[in-house]
């Protein structure tokens, strides 16, 4: 893997592209599909269509590489057929693989539209030689992209579980209680201050399960079981629309488990 790490640079030119290469195309933070398809290869596209973009190279677990083709113009004169569609809107419909990869791209596309100047002295930046960092000409500062870490909590009290729907996106199911850790917090500290900021109860023992990242826009979610320990549901009304618990037999919509975090923990517990 490190070998081939060294031997193909991380930001590419039309001189690096393979014919067996495999692309996801972003154009305005939204991929490029026809139909079923949200992937392309050298015999799909036209390659008129990747003139100019910025190329981004993410090894993938297969050993195959995922080119992410970031278009400054839109695609769809010259792909007949072809639709934009959000990340968000093919969780469902796609394979994990799949969004894995195009999870990364999108992340990526996060960091490089907003880094193409630098925070500290205004100068533009450019690709690192060798590493996925972009360097501030002027002041040779670099930029990596940057990962926020979360905690995502099931907090549970003998056979229920506390499941909670966001006041936020119009969502019409429920799912365990997230937030962003704060400077000079443990994983640990985040959950006890997020579960009694959200809902006013207290937690005792914590147990860490799983981790995933999540590319909505770059988080890294932190999975805790967390047993309740003294309080009555509050929900807070600016980021809860309600907070109930819930048992084995009377569970609202929740989130897959194939996919998310959430979903993992609530079928963890279930499963016990
Ligand atoms: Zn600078």
């Amino acid at each position: 893997m490190l070998a081939k790490e060294h031997s193909r640079p991380i930001f590419l030119t039309p001189q690096h592209i393979r014919l067996d290469d495999t692309f996801i195309l972003f154009f305005e933070r939204q991929i490029v599909c026809d139909g079923l398809v949200s992937t392309w290869t050298i015999e799909t596209i036209n390659p008129e269509v990747i003139i100019g973009a910025q190329l981004l190279r993410i090894p993938q677990d297969t050993g195959q590489d995922l080119i992410a083709a970031y278009l400054d113009s839109s695609p769809l004169d010259l792909l007949p057929g072809a639709e934009l569609r959000s990340l968000r809107s093919m969780l469902l419909s796609e394979s994990k693989e799949f969004f894995m990869g195009a999870g990364v791209a999108n992340q990526l596309e996060e960091w490089l539209s907003g880094h193409k100047f630098c925070g500290s002295c205004g100068g533009s930046t450019r690709p690192h030689a060798s590493e996925r960092a972009l360097v501030c000409l002027p002041c040779e500062r670099h930029y990596y992209p940057r990962i926020n870490p979360c905690v995502i909590v099931l907090v549970v009290r003998e056979d229920k579980m506390l499941l909670a729907k966001s006041s936020r996106h119009n969502a019409d199911f429920y799912s365990c209680l997230a937030g962003f850790m704060e400077v000079g917090e443990s994983p640990e500290d985040t959950v006890r201050r997020e579960v009694f900021e959200e809902v006013g109860i207290k937690v005792g023992r914590i147990d860490y399960l799983s981790s995933q990242s999540w590319p909505f826009p770059s988080q890294l979610m932190l999975g805790f079981i967390a047993q309740y320990e003294s309080g009555d549901i509050t929900p807070e009304p600016s980021e809860i629309a309600d907070a109930k618990w819930f048992g084995p037999d009377d569970l609202p919509n929740v989130p897959s488990a194939r996919i998310s975090v959430a979903g993992k923990l609530i079928s963890h517990f279930l499963g016990r």
